[in-house]
């Protein structure tokens, strides 16, 4: 093992190597920060010239053991605060230093506040073919409590000029269970988004993390948030509302107008296919391994600038560690979980070692078997992480 890089990627025990990589960049700038966001990111964006160079210097080191890419995901943070020619630098640092297969996925965050039809022009030029477009409200006051630095109007503009621009898959991502939020007026949030027909919209539940300013507020009993009970019915009513509407409802936040929308890039954290992180905090996978980046950019250019991998720790799986996230993962999605391919891969066969607990769960309409797949039901996928702990 080379010394300045304390990655092995060989894989003595995960069979699933044959997966095809993905690739997450972390731009870790943001004008803003949200109330309620815990992702690493800076206010102040005068190190961006910085990080873009250190980056290019991180693939660099990579090269040779992520080949063959299947998605390239630029996250953060706020990737839109970049310019398009930042942009296609990433892009074409990519190409240089990893094989894209091809066609692939290749994804963006945005906030509806930076997309202008010109950088969005370039950034579709560029090969940038799934957008994805932080709106998390259609309602003004959630946007002001939520502490978003755009307006519903700008929201609606977004999606439409991503449209012009010439992207046909176009993803929202949407937050419910606002304190003092009710169903209705939650399922108005939803009715604008189905207009506006995005082929993926993700819905996640308002969480309160400890770090953040609404977790404080939460935390010192300034907050009354939803309980469980209305917890359970956004979650089901959301799911019933866009299923109406013709989305499937492939993952417990996600939903796809057809399956080719189903994000790919996404499924890869879900079954554990590789993936290669690059940017501070970011997260990577492969075989038996999982290994993180400094969650501060100063350390992160330090690290590369001195000819060092920017990672701050690596972790070995077991093979059990790996049958249980692969369980809790595939409990977690429509597709379920392959009984035969789950005793392949873990040595473990799922309807002999929990006959009675599966079998019951079935009974309570939890759970079901088809065609040699574990699936949850819908009132499953609403309870995924209870279940996975049978
Ligand atoms: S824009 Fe995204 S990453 Fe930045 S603070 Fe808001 S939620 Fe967090």
């Amino acid at each position: 093992m080379n010394p300045k890089n304390p990655i092995n990627p060989t894989n003595p025990i995960n069979p699933m190597n044959d997966k095809v990589p993905g690739l997450y960049i972390h731009i870790p700038f943001c004008l803003s920060k949200c109330h309620y966001c815990d992702f690493y990111s800076l206010t102040s964006i005068s190190a961006i010239a910085d990080f873009l160079d250190a980056l290019s210097k991180e693939m660099e080191i990579y090269v040779g053991r992520f080949n063959s890419l299947d998605t390239v995901y630029i996250g953060g943070g706020t990737p839109s605060l970049l310019g398009p020619r930042e942009v296609e630098n990433i892009l074409a640092g990519v190409r240089e230093n990893f094989h894209l297969t091809s066609d692939p996925e290749i994804t963006i965050e945005t906030n509806p506040a930076d997309l202008s039809r010109s950088f969005l022009a370039s950034i579709r030029g560029s090969g940038i073919n799934r957008i994805n477009v932080g709106v998390q409200s259609f309602d003004e006051n959630v946007l002001g409590f939520l502490g978003r630095r755009h307006s519903v109007n700008q929201a609606f503009s977004a999606v439409e000029a991503s449209r012009k621009a010439g992207f046909a898959n176009v993803g929202l991502d949407l937050i419910y269970g606002t304190p003092g939020q009710d169903i209705d007026s939650w399922l108005n949030n939803l009715r604008k988004a189905v207009v506006l027909s995005p082929e993926h919209i993700s819905c996640y539940q308002l969480t309160f993390e400890p770090r953040t300013p609404l977790g404080r507020r939460y935390q010192a009993g300034e907050l009354i948030v939803p309980g469980e009970e209305l917890q359970h019915q956004f979650f089901m009513k959301t799911s019933e509302f866009l299923e109406d509407a013709g989305y499937i409802h492939y993952e417990v936040s996600n939903f796809a107008r057809k399956e080719e929308y189903a994000s790919r890039h996404n499924q890869k954290y879900w079954d554990h296919s590789p993936f290669l992180g690059l940017g501070p905090s970011a997260h990577s996978f492969l075989g038996n391994q999982r290994w993180w980046n400094y969650r501060s950019l100063d350390r992160y250019l330090t690290s590369i600038n001195a000819g060092n991998l920017p990672v701050e720790e690596t972790e070995t799986l077991t093979l059990e560690q790996l049958r249980l996230e692969a369980f809790y993962l595939g409990l977690r999605t429509k597709k379920g979980i392959s009984l035969q391919g789950f005793k392949n891969q873990y040595h473990y066969d799922l309807l002999t070692e929990k006959e009675k607990i599966l079998g019951r769960l079935e009974e309570e309409g939890f759970i079901f078997i088809e065609d040699g797949c574990l699936h949850p039901t819908r009132t499953g996928l609403a309870i995924a992480d209870s279940l996975s702990s049978i």
